[in-house]
């Protein structure tokens, strides 16, 4: 992976948490393919990029077997998916840490809108779900 192109402007406690969080949320390749194989009928594939709402269309037609059918056809398609999902990932990690948004926001807890949180280091107000700051880069406890 070219990470180095998304960590530039990071200090080392975000550039580490750009790769785990990259490690963590990346998609493979040879599962896309094989989701898309043994288990394309039902839409795994969809489900695997979270293409959900194509997942359940497939899996809503699988007993008339064309879902299978193209599934077959999309296993070529799915390297190309795949990457296409990791770069995604990657900008929406670096765009999440560097402007302190949250993270991957529809994953993470609720958290009550009222609470005013401000980082540890400096003060800066944070947005709620923020992993770091955006004024210091310090991470948030
Ligand atoms: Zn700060």
């Amino acid at each position: 992976m070219t990470g180095d192109l998304y960590t530039a402007n990071m200090n080392d406690a975000q550039r580490a948490y750009f790769y785990s969080e990259y490690q963590r949320l990346r998609k493979d390749e040879i599962a896309g393919i094989l989701f898309a194989f043994f288990l394309g009928g039902f839409g795994a594939h969809h489900f695997y990029l979270r293409r959900n709402g194509l997942g359940i269309l497939y899996a809503c037609f699988c007993w008339t077997g064309i879902p299978s059918l193209i599934a077959l056809v999309e296993c070529f398609l799915m390297p190309g998916r795949v990457r296409e999902y990791n770069t995604l990932l990657a900008l929406q990690l670096q765009d999440s840490i560097l402007r302190g948004v949250p993270v991957l926001a529809p994953m993470a807890p609720d958290a009550s809108p009222f609470t005013v949180r401000t980082c540890g280091q400096c003060g800066t107000p944070m947005e709620q779900e923020a992993v770091f700051c955006t004024k210091c880069g310090a991470r948030a406890a």
